[in-house]
């Protein structure tokens, strides 16, 4: 008979972390699978689950201690710092959001203290492994939730209303940007009535932007990027490339109301999409949210959690956007590290088994060592 494995949910540390890493249904489900689930009490209240709930669901709850007590495997949003897992079973695996680029010395850590940490950022782009996509269920809602938040702080409406006072005008929105979130952002502006445009470096978006009702606006003189490269992501774009793409934006932005900017380049800091001498040229009142606020910024002058005035425009970004919808936000990643565990769930080992491929695609540190091919040399 194998032994039973030991599920650890832990409470988030970091600040304004207000997701979780499971849910009453998801407890359900792993136990189901044949593991054991115990709880941090109180891990779920961000995120309106009341321990109650859990316990309902069949969890233990209890301290971190308690819960970490002889658990095999550990799930978390944000990755925990090594020295709260003493009470984990040797070898426990981690599985949760790691940034090992950016939290080098917490994979260190994990490794020095001879635990598996999984990086589920790290999820190759593969048709088997969407289900199991962090980055795609956080950016679906984080893209909508940037325009809710955009549309907020706009001192006028979205949509066009003829009333007998008089016609309002649609809220010009233009997204920049094109991958999960600029797709939902696109959505949600159009739902809300929005004349909506969109750029990317990706050729294969042009087709997305319409399909969604929306107005493409690309470079057309410079090659941006025709394929879809590795896993779909985007690269650093040539000089030329980057002149051309200011120029048509300088053009474009100065006619909008709304810009919300999602690009990012894995592994690097967001490129810059938009200057200071570009703000100047929009309309006082206008809005910009940089979803990129926190890595760096595609917009000058950006402050993560933050509204900051320029040239009469609002500029905003949150420090971490999912947080911003913790019960769908924890629901979707809670069910994408589910999709994980019962894929590769084995019923003879009683536990999960990695297969090559997504292994070594996501694991960081093993047997004392940092293993992951990005992080040595
Ligand atoms: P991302 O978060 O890395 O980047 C967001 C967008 O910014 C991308 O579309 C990128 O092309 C764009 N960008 C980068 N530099 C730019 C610049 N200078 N100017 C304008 N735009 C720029 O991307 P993402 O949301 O993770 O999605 C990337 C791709 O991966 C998409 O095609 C998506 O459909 C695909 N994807 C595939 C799977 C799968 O097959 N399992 C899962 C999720 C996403």
């Amino acid at each position: 008979m194998p032994v039973e494995r030991r599920i650890a949910v832990l409470k988030e540390r970091a600040s304004g972390e207000t997701r979780v890493s499971a849910t009453p249904e998801t407890v359900r489900k792993l136990i189901g699978l044949g593991g054991s689930v115990a709880v941090e009490a109180g891990a779920g209240l961000a995120a309106s689950i009341a321990d109650e709930d859990y316990r309902a669901a069949g969890a233990q709850v209890g301290t971190a201690d308690q819960v970490l007590a002889g658990a095999q495997i550990v799930l978390g949003v944000q990755a925990p710092d090594a020295v709260l897992l003493a009470q984990a079973a040797p070898g426990a695996w981690v599985v949760a959001i790691h940034d090992p680029f950016g939290r080098r010395e917490r994979v260190d850590a994990l490794a020095a203290a001879g635990f598996e940490g999984l990086a589920m950022e790290l999820m190759p782009r593969i048709t088997r492994a969407q289900s199991m996509d962090v980055l795609s269920s956080q950016s679906n809602l984080a893209g909508y939730k940037a325009v809710i938040a955009a549309a907020d702080i706009y001192g006028r409406a979205f949509p066009m209303m003829m009333t007998a006072a008089g016609t309002i005008s649609a809220a010009k929105v233009f997204v920049m940007g094109v991958g999960v979130a600029g797709l939902q952002a696109i959505a949600t502006a159009r739902r809300l009535g929005a004349q909506v445009s969109a750029t990317d470096v990706r050729a294969a978006t042009r087709e997305q932007i319409q399909s969604l009702g929306a107005k493409p606006i690309f470079v057309e003189n410079v090659a941006g990027i025709e394929g879809e490269g590795a896993g779909g992501y985007a690269t650093e774009m040539s000089d030329e490339y980057q002149r051309a793409q200011a120029e048509l934006v300088s053009s474009h932005i100065a006619k909008q109301d709304i810009v919300i900017t999602t690009a990012l380049i894995p592994g690097r800091a967001a490129p810059r999409l938009v200057t200071d001498a570009q703000i100047a040229t929009m309309k006082p009142g206008s809005v910009i949210f940089d979803f990129a606020a926190p890595q760096g910024g595609n917009v000058e002058g950006t402050v993560p959690d933050q509204v900051i005035e320029r040239h009469g425009v609002k500029l905003m970004g949150f420090a971490n956007t999912p947080a911003q919808l913790p019960a769908d936000a924890s629901a979707l990643y809670a069910r994408n590290l589910l999709n994980f565990l019962t894929a590769f769930w084995d019923k003879e080992q009683g536990g999960p088994v990695l297969d090559d491929e997504i292994g070594e695609a996501i694991r960081l540190t093993r047997g004392g060592q940092v293993v992951h091919p990005r992080l040595l040399g």
